[in-house]
């Protein structure tokens, strides 16, 4: 299977999701996540008509974002943030995915050039029933919120979530509603939910999901 024809499959299954769920046409954002590939596979996705594209790894990621610098891309940074990553995440990133610490945030926005817009920034949560050990507690939420409202150079869009591998149609979009309600209940006006991937992202869709990551079903498995 080529890239061309995975990206055409997927922007044919969200069209469908959004229909199907009364979505927006339009409402839900592809992000093409590039871990793991090299350039070649981006440019083929580029020629596809990607521009968006998630990385999860700093040193990686900066080698590719050189490579294409001429191309009109939009990066993404959704891997876990390391304290000593942050200049260089707020340096060559468009949006990141996966803040969950104020001190990181203060960080980003620190190191965020005068000359760029805004950093774009969705706070990972880790709803009650993960396994999973990243993301901020709910209940440490409002915390952050407002850490991150008082920083001129990051916008807050959103939440993100990364939820345990789960098969089951039910209960992917059980979890994925209850981020959509816990956004519905922050008195400011969020734009992004950042969930779905390639095993879940129909279900997110359906729950409210603007932007789904999607990596394997575009690139093929992972080595
Ligand atoms: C790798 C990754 C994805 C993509 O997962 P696939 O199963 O390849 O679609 C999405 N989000 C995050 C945070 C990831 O690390």
């Amino acid at each position: 299977m080529s890239i061309l024809h995975n990206l055409q499959h997927i922007r044919l299954q969200i069209l469908q999701a959004e229909e199907r769920y009364q979505r927006p046409t339009g409402s839900v954002e592809l992000l093409a996540v590039s871990k793991g590939k090299n350039a070649e596979a981006i440019i083929q996705a580029v020629q596809s008509g990607q521009h968006h594209f998630g990385e999860n790894y700093v040193q990686e990621a900066l080698e590719k974002i050189d490579h294409l610098k001429k191309l009109p891309l939009v990066w993404h940074f959704i891997g876990h943030i390391q304290h000593n990553k942050c200049k260089s995440i707020a340096q060559h990133f468009s949006w990141v995915h996966s803040v969950c610490r104020a001190d990181v945030a203060q960080k980003l926005h620190e190191s965020r050039p005068d000359s760029m817009p805004p950093l774009n920034i969705c706070i990972q949560v880790n709803l009650a029933d993960e396994t999973s050990k990243s993301g901020l507690s709910v209940e440490n939420l409002p915390g952050l919120i407002e850490t991150i409202s008082k920083l001129p150079k990051l916008k807050l869009r959103g939440l993100m979530l990364i939820p345990p591998p789960c098969t089951d149609p039910v209960k992917q979009y059980e979890t994925f509603s209850a981020l959509r309600e816990c956004k519905e209940k922050i008195p400011l006006d969020l734009d992004t939910l950042s969930m779905g991937m390639s095993g879940d992202f129909i279900q997110a869709i359906r729950a409210g999901s603007t932007i789904v990551r999607i990596g394997q079903a575009i690139f093929g498995p992972r080595g």
